[in-house]
């Protein structure tokens, strides 16, 4: 039996800061990973793989482990560059579940020694990264994974490369994805130095509202109940959506960014006192792909403000004087400035 298919992400009721991050790491994966802090029950799997599953297939190298792009010749993997001719099929965008026990082998891949020193091979068993190429690495609970393996996830989301040497040998292969981490503040924090690596985060909350919490659950119930029949309802905006992403991807490369919304960005990070240029990096860069979604061709400041709680509230330092929380923060700041 196939597995019915997944909840639709226009069907999600609220969340609207969560659906933009996510739409904006569709849209330009090199904005970063995306972490989620919230309530358990709030849909943040459910929202990735939502996401995933209304994205066009790729197109993929057939056979080849990590799903290499036929038509990149630079970015394929070894075995891939020296195939010659390639076949292509279709597959779905990929969601991987990186599981909290999961050992390093497991993550980065095996690499075989006693087979390579007797055959002279290289063995290489290709780990979850390699299945994650092109798609998304999914980690609940990333503040309880330990903190070498959350740095070793984010140097190859960084580079777009998987590296794995052991005694003098050494396998590389392409791992370009958008790293989704999702966790509860209250069991455990990520050490600042991470919090600061990922893109954009955001946190949910079950919703307050009467209205919403009744609608959240008559959806979840109906899906449930019937799942084709609820994905056909929703079918027509999960296309929109599909649309609204593809014509963004497309658009991304001409929206321009003017100086003078640089120096906002750099102006609101300087207020804010966040530290190094990273802030203001995925600040523009996600304003950028929130333009692209809208359909602008400049980015401006009403880009700017919508996503300067998620590119900015992970980055600032704790100050002692004041216990107001970062997203109320950069709100008031936001606030102050586009007031002006
Ligand atoms: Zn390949």
């Amino acid at each position: 039996m196939s597995r019915p298919a997944p909840f639709p992400f226009s069907a999600i009721v609220g969340q609207d800061e969560m659906k933009l991050a996510l739409l904006i790491a569709a849209v330009d994966p090199t904005v970063g990973g995306v972490l989620v802090f919230g309530d358990r029950g709030t849909g943040k799997s459910t929202a990735v793989r939502a996401l995933a599953a209304l994205l066009p297939p790729m197109r993929a190298v057939a056979g080849c482990p990590y799903g290499c792009e036929p038509d990149k010749p630079a970015a394929l993997c070894e075995a891939c560059r020296g195939a010659g001719r390639l076949k292509s099929v279709q597959v779905p965008v990929p969601v991987v579940d990186l599981p909290l026990g999961a050992t390093e082998d497991r993550v980065v891949g095996a690499l075989d020694l006693e087979r390579a020193l007797a055959q002279g091979v290289k063995a290489f068993e290709p780990g979850l990264l390699a299945r994650a190429h092109r798609g998304f690495l999914y980690i609940d609970e990333v503040n309880l994974l330990e903190d070498h393996l959350v740095d070793l996830l984010l140097d190859v989301a960084a580079s777009g490369e998987n590296v794995v040497e052991r005694e003098g040998l050494s396998v590389r292969h392409p791992a370009r994805f958008v790293l989704v981490g999702s966790g509860n503040p209250e069991e455990g924090e990520l050490r600042p130095q991470l919090l600061d690596r990922f893109g954009l985060s955001l946190e949910v909350r079950t919703p307050t509202e009467l209205a919403l919490r009744v609608e959240v659950v008559r959806r979840r119930d109906a899906y449930e109940r019937d799942p084709e029949a609820f994905t056909a309802r929703w079918k027509s905006e999960e296309a929109k959506v599909r649309r609204r992403i593809i014509a963004a991807r497309e658009r991304l490369a001409v929206v321009t960014v003017p100086d003078r919304t640089l120096e906002r960005a750099a102006e609101l990070c300087m207020r804010l006192g966040t530290d190094g240029l990273r802030g203001e990096l995925t600040l523009m860069r996600a304003a950028r792909a929130v333009a692209a979604l809208d359909g602008d061709s400049t980015v401006a400041d009403v880009h700017l403000q919508r996503v300067a709680a998620s590119a900015l509230r992970h980055r600032l330092r704790r100050d002692p004087l004041d216990d107001t929380g970062s997203t109320t923060r950069v709100e008031r700041v936001v606030t102050e400035m586009f007031a002006e």
